[in-house]
């Protein structure tokens, strides 16, 4: 069910907060000290040629490198349309774009990553399509830049997502994206501690499109998700947002009891009818280990939503900001 049939914002929902802009750009930063003033000399362009208000709103994710003194030297040189959040630690990218959709003003609001793999420039093909009437606008990478084994994961799991979680998207991988100041809003009421923004969005749109943009290799330093890193996000998409795994599981469950019952029988009526016997030892060997691989397994799956479950009870702030940087009106 799509939540939104439950709430209704009314048509405005592109309303800015107070008289703040109307767009808001949003770029988690961690360690990107190599490409940010390449990032600078593409993004401020684009937007100045776009002729409306805007604001980019940096968040540093507690770098370890020069990125936070670089983006402090950018908020001086350009006070009047960049502000910049500090965390104290590194609390992941979504988390950080979490911080900065508090935090913005805009009436639409677009994401960003902060290594130039979305072309800045794109960002008035995602606003065209706003005009349009859309409340959020996904994104297709146009001959993805990644390497192969990333295409090829992101594919299956694409796929996996799309049965069980019923929210489509073509290409979940790509966070340039526009939302709706109603959307934003919404997100924001969300209180979870590991989410999938997109996701989250596509849940709470009414309206929700797709157009393809561009995508280029990163412009310096190198990807900040490494296989394992990428394993948990996508069980922050899947059982973040849905309960079908552990439905499968007992429904599995339910089979492989059935399956053994029978073997069970199987083995008694031979015992009494034709006797005892030792062979086909290794084969009762081979069916035990599935059924404990199996086992394993659903404790693990198990454990991940009641690991989901303790986190969100503890209720723990879900990022720390050290300082933020911007002119007072
Ligand atoms: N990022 C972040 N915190 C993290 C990891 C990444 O803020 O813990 C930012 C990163 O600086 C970049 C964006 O999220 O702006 C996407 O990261 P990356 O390019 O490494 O991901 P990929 O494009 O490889 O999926
Ligand atoms: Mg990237």
């Amino acid at each position: 069910m799509k939540v939104h049939e439950a709430i209704d914002l009314g048509p405005a929902g592109i309303e800015p907060v107070g008289d703040g802009p109307a767009l808001s750009v949003i770029v988690p930063v961690y360690n990107e000290e190599p490409g940010l003033a390449a990032l600078f000399a593409r993004l401020y362009p684009a937007l100045d040629a776009l002729k409306i208000a805007y604001e980019i709103v940096f968040i540093d994710d507690g770098s370890r490198d020069r990125s936070a003194a670089l983006l402090a030297a950018q908020f001086e040189a350009r006070p009047d349309v960049t502000r910049v959040i500090l965390f104290n630690g590194n609390f992941g990218q979504h988390r950080a774009i979490l911080a900065g959709f508090e935090h913005c003003r805009g009436a639409r609001v677009v994401t960003l990553d902060a290594d130039l793999q979305n072309p800045p420039e794109e960002i008035a093909r995602l606003l065209a399509a706003m005009d349009e009437g859309h409340d959020y606008v996904g994104t297709i990478r146009r001959m993805r830049r990644d390497s192969a084994w990333r295409r090829w994961a992101s594919r299956g799991m694409n796929q996996l997502r799309a049965n069980i979680t019923h929210i489509k998207m073509t290409d979940q991988g790509c966070m340039m994206r526009a939302y709706g100041r109603n959307i934003v809003q919404l997100i924001n009421q969300c209180g979870e501690m590991n989410t999938f923004i997109p996701a989250l969005a596509y849940q709470f749109a009414r309206t929700p499109t797709e157009i393809e943009v561009g995508h280029e290799e990163r412009f310096a330093g190198e990807s900040k998700y490494s296989l394992y890193s990428l394993i948990r996000l996508n069980f922050d998409l899947v059982t973040g947002f849905s309960i079908v795994p552990l439905q499968w599981f007992s429904m599995l469950g339910m089979t492989v009891s059935v399956g053994s019952a029978l073997l069970v029988l199987l083995l008694v009526g031979r015992r009494i009818f034709i006797g005892p016997e030792e062979g086909g030892l290794f084969t009762l060997f081979a069916i035990a280990f599935l059924l404990i691989g199996l086992a394993l397994f659903g404790i693990g799956l198990l454990g991940e939503y009641v690991g989901r479950i303790f986190q969100e009870v503890r209720s723990r702030p879900r990022y720390v900001i050290n300082a933020i940087l911007e002119r007072r009106e």
